[in-house]
């Protein structure tokens, strides 16, 4: 039986670990051919290897480097993200703006260098992986949050621009998933509050969704692959929360 993706290249950043992973294993299954972008050289080279597609290290705060990534992908998965925690008044400029580099401009430049080749064959998918702060606040996450509203924006503007040539752009949006990203920051708000980092799940993550359990990588990724298909050629301009929902309340 033929895939839905298969003749498709699929260029996902920051897909050595996590929810990036977990969609360049969902792509290649659905029959892209992936390009695994990371500036983890070991896990770029694991996951690339494990789904049959090539490994490109690269820093993606670094637009010079991004020139040197491959442009002619139909499918785009800007994915790649970092997290600071600190209040306004004592968050390191140099970390605000290495922030929005990698989290905004990236995905801006990543675009800007695809969007050709898929005008030029009119097909492609656009996927930017939001989050629940693209549309809420939260205290201390001053540059994530500035981030994901930036992201979501983008990716309306691409929408627009892109419908005409066949092309869609869609976000993404999860709550809290089960990644090396989030372990890290049970871990360190366990230590802050000198509690177990179970208690932290319980007692805080868990409070904000309607349904009590962490999301699993796999979960945001099968709606990246499916946002990738034929069938979703009509939705772009959205952004589409997994979330348990936590901004449904
Ligand atoms: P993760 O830490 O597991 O994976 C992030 C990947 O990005 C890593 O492989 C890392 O090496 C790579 N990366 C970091 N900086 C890079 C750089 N400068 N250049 C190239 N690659 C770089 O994180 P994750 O939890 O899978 O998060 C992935 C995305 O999902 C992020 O954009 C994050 O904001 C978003 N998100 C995560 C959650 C969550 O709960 N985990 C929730 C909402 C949104």
């Amino acid at each position: 039986m033929t895939s839905q993706l298969d003749g498709r290249t699929a260029l996902v950043t920051g897909g050595g670990s996590g929810i990036g992973r977990a969609c360049a294993e969902e792509l290649a299954a659905a029959g892209a051919k992936v390009l695994v972008v990371d500036i983890d050289p070991r896990t770029a080279a694991e996951v690339a290897s494990q789904v049959g597609g090539t490994a490109h290290v690269v820093d993606l705060a670094d637009p010079a480097a991004i020139d040197e990534l491959p442009s002619d992908v139909d499918i785009l998965v800007n994915n790649a993200g970092i997290q600071t925690v600190a209040p306004v008044h004592e968050f390191p400029p140099s970390r605000f703006a290495h922030i929005q580099q990698l989290m905004v401009t990236a995905p801006f430049l990543l675009a800007r260098r695809c969007l050709p080749h898929m005008y030029g064959s009119r097909w492609g998918r656009l996927v930017h992986i939001s989050s629940v702060h693209g549309v809420r606040a939260s205290p201390f996450k001053a540059a994530y949050v500035a981030a994901k509203h930036g992201l979501e924006g983008l990716s309306k503007v691409i929408a627009l621009e892109a419908a005409p040539h066949g092309v869609t752009s869609n976000c993404v949006a999860p709550g809290y998933v089960r990644t090396p990203l989030v372990e890290g920051q049970l871990a360190d708000q366990a230590a802050a509050h000198g509690i177990d980092p179970d208690q932290v799940l319980t007692d805080v993550v868990l409070q904000r969704p309607a349904i009590k359990r962490l999301i699993e990588p796999r979960d945001v990724a099968a709606l990246v692959t499916w946002l990738c298909g034929e069938r979703a050629g009509h939705l772009t301009g959205a952004s589409l929360p997994v979330d348990g929902g936590w901004t449904a309340s």
